[in-house]
């Protein structure tokens, strides 16, 4: 038997789905990985008021939204079949891929 390790391995573009907190049900493109901090990024999700000073002529300056960093546990790899899925890995042709657990498919 493969040992199994649950990963947490998401990278920029991946389309996640958000598992726990108050974004959970939520699902959006990841902007961003932090992996010294284990946090991701993702595009809509974890919206936060920010105050912005007017730079320029044009800037409009006030209060802008813009998204905050989630916990990596908290989020979860979308398999276009499957939905939210664990992943693992395997090798096909000497090269690591990313798989979905449940289907198998190269995600
Ligand atoms: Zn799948």
């Amino acid at each position: 038997m493969e040992k199994t390790k649950t990963v947490f391995r998401v990278k920029k573009d991946d389309e996640v789905r958000v598992m726990a907190g108050r974004e959970k049900g939520k699902s959006g493109r990841v902007l961003k990985v932090d992996h010294a901090k284990g946090r991701v990024l993702v595009e809509g999700v974890n919206m936060v008021k920010k105050a912005v000073k007017k730079k320029k002529q044009n800037d409009r300056g006030g209060i802008i939204e813009v998204e905050s960093s989630l916990h990596i546990s908290n989020v979860k790899l979308v398999c276009k079949k499957c939905g939210p899925v664990r992943t693992g890995y395997k090798f096909e042709n000497d090269k690591k891929v990313r798989i979905c657990k449940k289907c198998g498919e190269v995600v």
